[in-house]
């Protein structure tokens, strides 16, 4: 079987890769190579196409009700009230005033006081697996996706092996399957192995589910080929993310290039690099057509070049990481390599411009990026340790930041975590709608709480947040009417 199995891989580029991860398949009982996935719920019933899950023990129960009593639900666009949320066989059957009764089976929690949300959708994260398990695992990035409020992950292709092959998308989703505690979007790789210099197959890694395609953790250098990505992208209407980056100035940066780098010695990261990048990548979407997302938005001149874009009718949309909107270089001295990421941290010019950015709806979305690493590759200093911060469980906290300081409402801020991210790919989430999979995140705004990374469901405890003091707390997480995160058993 596996030799068979192997076979139907047929990799030349890397046998004893995809062997091995065959090999864990067939162990694990998981069929690796499907033409058409699909992933249905473990009560039997189906999620659509991409549902999920869940938790064996938390199973929810056959035509069971389940109320959430007395919070305020806020679905962008939907409702900004006191209302009850109803939830039949883990999809949302009505949102309603509190006085009305539900029915005389129902089983009722009560939420007074607490915030009644869509589950949070990241179009961003890295899970690392397969390949790289020993920094986090679909079921260890999904748990803090989950203890995060965020139902919803999309991830990145830049496994070992990458994935830019069908045999790759297909196991991520019998993972996700058999392990996760969120819906798990795979993202297809644009060229093969992200190297840059062969077009991976879109249409077939769109059949097995890829949503959107991406080199992303390293920029498409060259024009013909990013060209010739969009083209087939346009055609299949798969969005393109892009990692905009110039590898020729931002060589071998570790931080910003400004008076910080240059004091402390290190090499810098021009923003010039980032925006010429965006620059070439918008006018490749205007030639082609191609739906372009401007991933991990850094810069001020991004911001301007994103809105003028849009302005012109250019499909673009941008998503921004709260490490940026939350930090500068500034803070690379005091936190190392724990401050060390990809786009870097930029000036504080670029971190406002990103913060009206989000507010007047140039950029779209908030995302997290989230890349774990393990502790001693942090520890190889800035110029040696990885790029990358974990996001996942920090991202509505620092959000919240901003409201508290009267940069963002909290209709806008809630917006860019649910609706306007599912809306960039297209998902049917980050609702609270009728019919619609009822994945719900309750939260805590007045709870305060202390970033011990110690506590993280990830494995990843890479964050310059140690000892923040935040506001705003996840208390429960529901992804189809299921629990999966409560935080009692986490905090
Ligand atoms: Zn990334």
């Amino acid at each position: 079987m596996q030799i068979i199995g192997v076979a139907i891989m047929g990799d030349s580029r890397m046998p004893a890769v995809r062997s091995m991860l065959m090999v864990v398949t067939v162990v694990n009982g998981v069929v690796a190579h499907r033409k058409a996935p699909f992933v249905g719920r473990s009560d039997g019933r189906s999620l659509g196409r991409w549902g999920l899950m869940v938790n064996r023990e938390n199973r929810v129960e056959k035509r069971s009700v389940l109320v959430l009593m007395g919070g305020w639900v806020l679905d962008p666009g939907r409702s900004n009230r006191e209302a009850d949320v109803w939830i039949k066989d883990g999809v949302i059957d009505a949102v309603v005033t509190p006085d009305t009764s539900p029915p005389a089976t129902a089983e009722c929690v009560d939420v007074t006081g607490l915030l009644v949300l869509p589950g949070f959708v990241d179009l961003h994260v890295h899970l690392r697996e397969p390949g790289h398990e020993y920094k986090e695992t679909i079921a260890t990035g999904t748990a803090a996706a989950a203890a995060g409020g965020f139902t919803t992950v999309c991830c990145m292709p830049n496994t070992k092996p990458v994935n830019d092959d069908i045999t790759v998308t297909g196991w991520i989703i019998e993972r996700t399957k058999a392990t996760a505690s969120a819906h798990v979007y795979p993202i297809g790789a644009i060229t093969l192995g992200s190297a840059g210099r062969e077009l991976a197959d879109f249409r077939t890694l769109k059949q097995a589910g890829c949503v959107a395609l991406s080199d992303d953790g390293r920029p498409v250098m060259g024009d013909e080929i990013m060209r010739r990505a969009m083209q087939s992208a346009a055609e299949l209407d798969l969005p393109v993310i892009a990692h905009c980056e110039d590898t020729m100035a931002s060589g071998c940066g570790c931080m910003n290039d400004g008076p910080v780098s240059r004091a402390m010695g290190w090499r810098g990261m021009p923003g010039d690099g980032e925006d010429r990048m965006i620059a070439r990548d918008i006018r490749l979407a205007r030639e082609t057509g191609a739906r372009l997302h401007v991933a991990h938005l850094s810069t001020a001149g991004g911001v301007e070049m994103v809105r003028k874009a849009k302005s012109d009718g250019v499909r673009i949309t941008a998503e921004v990481c709260p490490h940026h909107f939350t930090l500068t270089d500034e803070a690379v001295p005091t936190y190392g390599a724990n401050a060390k990421m990809n786009p870097p941290l930029r000036s504080e010019r670029d971190r406002i411009a990103l913060i009206e950015g989000l507010a007047d709806g140039t950029i779209d979305a908030i995302a997290t990026d989230h890349a774990p690493h393990a502790e001693y590759e942090k520890q190889w200093g800035m110029n040696r340790a990885p790029f990358g911060v974990v996001g996942l469980e920090t991202a509505f906290a620092l959000t919240q930041r901003l409201v508290q300081q009267g940069r963002l409402t909290l209709e806008r801020a809630i917006t860019c975590l649910t609706s306007a991210p599912a809306a960039v790919l297209g998902l049917q989430k980050g609702t609270l709608e009728p019919g619609v999979v009822a994945d719900v995140t309750l939260i805590d705004l007045e709870a305060s709480w202390t970033v011990h990374p110690e506590r993280f469901r990830s494995k990843g405890r890479n964050t310059p947040f140690v000892g923040w003091a935040l506001q705003g707390q996840v208390i429960r997480t529901l992804v189809a009417g299921v629990t999966v995160y409560q935080r009692h058993q986490a905090r």
